[in-house]
């Protein structure tokens, strides 16, 4: 069995980082790929060399000097080549890029440097062969990526090299030009390459130890969740928990290989283990029946009243076109006999309500149509929800009792998550009481 790891920005910050990453690959022999993202931070005011890459093009082409920008990233690989006493041609790679600059270079090009550069230091680093991206990442002419071919490619050349550096975050076009993915992607090769070589499991190296709870700038020390389905992670992951690129479980659920998230500076913690079911469970775990908890501010509730709504035919269709038409998501569609709403994000509706508003009058004549904004959604989400009865019932008799006003209340068909939309203000305090009823003290916690 191999195992395919990814590390990200902060666990290849400096040489330091570097040398953590290579004793936790030479650690298990099983650990044939590695996949790099590019430098982040090295503490909370650094740049994030992907950042400056951009910044550089910014510079470039409103004509003003990007030197100072670029001598910067220049210095972060050259310190990190010195301290480690690495052989790799800076010199050579830096004026490849920079004879570039000034014909025409894309956006992407230059910002998918980041990561090539990585990788080639690390590859000589660990002795790993590179294989660079655009060798087997491939994108469609519409953007999209291919995942069928890029994992057929990758199969194909892993047969001759069996240790490698893969850069992540971007891939080739079918012209051979660099296309990147968006930020955050080199989580999506990692799961590419993972699916690609039948990988035992793919491991998410980053810098806490596995997904929390909850978000731990609302609640104090969230505990870290050990198990966690596929499912429940989109859940989460949609509502706002920041863990993973939302893209990556796609390539590795289909054959279900198990992602699991691991912390570069606490190499011996267990991390969060991500599959498709669990067949054994901590005893913690037993006794919860919710996963995690997480949400987003900064919504808007349109609401349409009309007599006889559900008798007419084709109003609610004509209704949802118009948000189409307008290129407006639907997040929730809460309905009653006459009267129906669409739960949408205010940002993205903000630019046309009045448009939206006065088409839907014209259309169907309602009584009324009003709009609330300022509503938060929050999930609880987890999978032994939908066998046991009364998890709804306890949740909102705790938020009633906590004086929490719910303005919305949605559960999906696989009955994995609730979703309570409240006022924004109330949103905080949502996700503390829930999280200290059902994960820290609650009866059934
Ligand atoms: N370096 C890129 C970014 O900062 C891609 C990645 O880290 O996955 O978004």
């Amino acid at each position: 069995m191999i195992k395919v790891t990814k590390f990200g920005g902060s666990s290849l910050a400096d040489a330091r980082q570097f040398q953590k990453v290579k004793d936790i690959i030479q650690s298990d022999s099983q650990r044939a790929v590695v996949v790099v993202s590019a430098p982040g931070k090295r503490f909370p005011d650094d740049n994030k060399i992907t950042d400056l890459l951009y910044l550089c093009h910014a510079h470039l082409k409103y004509g003003v000097s990007y030197e100072g920008i670029f001598s910067m990233i220049e210095e972060r690989f050259y310190a990190i080549k010195a301290e480690l006493g690495l052989q790799v041609d800076l010199e050579a790679e830096f004026a490849q890029i920079r004879s570039q600059m000034h014909k025409g270079m894309s956006i992407d090009y230059l910002v998918s440097r980041g990561e090539y550069l990585t990788a080639k230091l690390m590859a000589d680093f660990l002795g790993y062969s590179f294989i660079d991206a655009t060798e087997w990442v491939s994108f469609t002419y519409d953007g999209k990526l291919d995942m069928d071919k890029s994992e057929e490619s990758l199969s194909a050349l892993f047969k001759e090299k069996s240790r490698v550096v893969l850069p992540g975050f971007y891939g080739a076009l079918p012209d051979g030009k660099v296309r990147v993915m968006s930020r955050g992607g080199s989580d999506i090769t990692g799961a590419l390459a993972a699916a690609a070589l039948d990988a035992g499991v793919y491991e998410n190296w980053t810098d806490v130890s596995g997904i929390l709870m909850a978000d731990p700038r609302i609640v104090e020390n969230p505990r870290p969740i050990a198990h966690i389905t596929y499912s429940e992670l989109r859940e989460l992951s949609y509502m706002g928990a920041n863990v993973l690129h939302e893209e990556t479980i796609f390539p590795v659920r289909k054959k279900d290989i198990p992602i699991n998230i691991r912390n570069t500076n606490e190499p011996g913690d267990p991390g969060t283990l991500i599959k498709q079911s669990f067949k054994k469970e901590t005893r913690e775990e037993r006794k919860r029946f919710i996963t995690g908890i997480s949400g987003r501010k900064d919504f808007s509730i349109i609401t349409l009243r009309k007599g006889h709504l559900t008798a007419d035919i084709g109003t609610i269709r004509g209704v949802l076109a118009i948000f189409e038409k307008y290129n407006v998501p639907i997040e929730h569609f809460p309905s009653g006999i006459d009267s129906f709403s669409l739960v949408v994000s205010t940002e993205k509706i903000k630019p046309c309500i009045y448009d939206i508003i006065g088409e839907i009058k014209g259309f169907c004549e309602p009584d009324s149509v009003t709009v609330t904004d300022n509503i938060a959604l929050i999930a609880a989400v987890g999978r032994k929800m939908a066998s046991i009865p009364g998890v709804s019932g306890k949740v909102f008799g705790t938020l009633g009792a906590n004086d929490i006003n719910i303005r919305m209340i949605a559960q999906g068909p696989d009955e994995i998550n609730i979703i309570v939309g409240v006022e924004n203000k109330d949103f905080e305090k949502t996700i503390r009481v829930l999280y200290d009823s059902f994960i820290v003290g609650g009866k059934d916690a």
